[in-house]
């Protein structure tokens, strides 16, 4: 990686600079200086002051055909970012709007006014239209309500229950009538934080033992809905956890993201014939049309303090390849952003 001192005026952007084989590297990247154009009309320039990073990008850092186009080689990445319109050639928007747009990884972004949308920052943090107000709350609203099509009554376990969806997800769960929601995270402060911060009435770490046998513990009578943020022996054992007419909505796999062969899949799918149990995966994009409802009941959910604002932050535009490494690897508890 070749990086620029952070001390000159031109405004920087990180671009892929080769395509990671397995866990990404600082080699795979580039900090370079960003050569802006003119604004057109019907463009914003906008001074990005928080941005997001997500596993899914790991999954646009490869060649391989997904949902979302491969990041290209030797440009800069893109992503989710609020920031602060500097110049406006758009009639929508004015200087000092906040706007909520797809061309994070850089600080300054030249924006179709199509593609950005005002956010209000007296209303709740920029950053929350990043994770909870945002798509990462989205995701967990949709996978529980339409997906796994969650009951008053439910079980529900969530793995990676202590990030952004997952911690959304497991008090939507509670807010919306689960009987027990149970999550698993990869520390005992996560444990506890999910416990004593967000409400689940059981949580275990799955790194000091088989994810199985902690869940049968917790659950001895089986779970009714799984929300997979994780796959690999989480699914395995959510489908041997699984009760008579159980859902798994499986919304991500953060275990084999880096792997460099296709892992192993769960060895019990036998066990959906028994349970009649019906597993799905989704992709929050199909389901833009909760987005009102959501954020109408998110609102609430925030006001009465059923649903908390929980993220970990790094500060400095430098650094938003560590804190996109650090989601990899857990650093975060809630929405991992960087502050510029
Ligand atoms: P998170 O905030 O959950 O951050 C990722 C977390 O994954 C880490 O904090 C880490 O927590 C956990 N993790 C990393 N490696 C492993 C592993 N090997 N086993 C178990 N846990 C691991 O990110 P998001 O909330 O943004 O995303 C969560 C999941 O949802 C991802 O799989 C993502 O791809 C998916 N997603 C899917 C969407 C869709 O439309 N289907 C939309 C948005 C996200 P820990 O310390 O607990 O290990």
């Amino acid at each position: 990686m070749t990086s620029t001192a952070p001390t000159t005026a031109a405004p920087r952007e990180w671009r892929l600079a080769a395509r990671p084989t397995g866990w990404p590297t600082r080699e795979d990247f580039e900090l370079a200086t960003s050569l802006l154009p003119e604004l057109a009309e019907g463009q914003i320039r906008v001074r990005n002051e928080v941005l997001s990073v997500d596993p899914y990008m790991r999954g646009r850092m490869s060649a391989a055909k997904s949902y979302a186009a491969p990041y290209v080689v030797g440009e800069a990445m893109t992503g989710a970012a609020v920031g602060v319109v500097e110049q406006s050639r758009a009639e929508r928007f004015k200087p000092g709007d906040h706007v909520l747009h797809g061309l994070g990884w850089r600080e300054v972004a030249i924006i179709d006014a199509a593609e950005a949308r005002v956010v209000d920052v007296e209303a709740a943090p920029a950053s929350a239209y990043l994770g909870v107000l945002g798509m990462t709350g989205l995701t967990a609203y949709a996978g529980l309500t339409r997906i796994a099509r969650l009951h008053e009554g439910d079980v529900v376990f969530i793995s990676g229950a202590a990030g952004a969806v997952g911690g959304a997800a497991g008090q939507i769960a509670k807010v919306l009538g689960a009987s027990l929601v149970i999550g698993s995270a990869g520390s005992p402060e996560k444990v506890r934080h999910l416990i004593d911060d967000l409400g689940f009435d059981a949580a275990f770490s799955y790194r000091n033992r088989p994810v199985a046998e902690a869940l049968r513990e917790v659950a001895p009578e089986g779970i009714d809905v799984y929300f997979d943020n994780v796959g690999g022996d989480h699914l395995e054992a959510a489908i041997g956890s699984l009760r008579l007419g159980g859902r798994i909505a499986v919304c991500g796999m953060i275990s084999v993201y880096n792997n460099t062969e296709p892992a192993p899949g769960p060895r019990n799918l036998a066990r959906l014939i028994q349970t009649r149990g019906r597993i799905e995966g989704f992709l929050v994009g199909d389901h833009y049309d909760l987005a009102g409802e959501y954020a109408a009941r998110a609102a609430g959910w925030l006001a009465d303090g059923s649903l908390s604002l929980r993220e970990t932050s790094v500060d400095g535009f430098e650094n938003t390849l560590e804190a996109f490494l650090g989601l990899l690897r857990g650093d975060n508890t809630g929405k991992m952003v960087v502050r510029l």
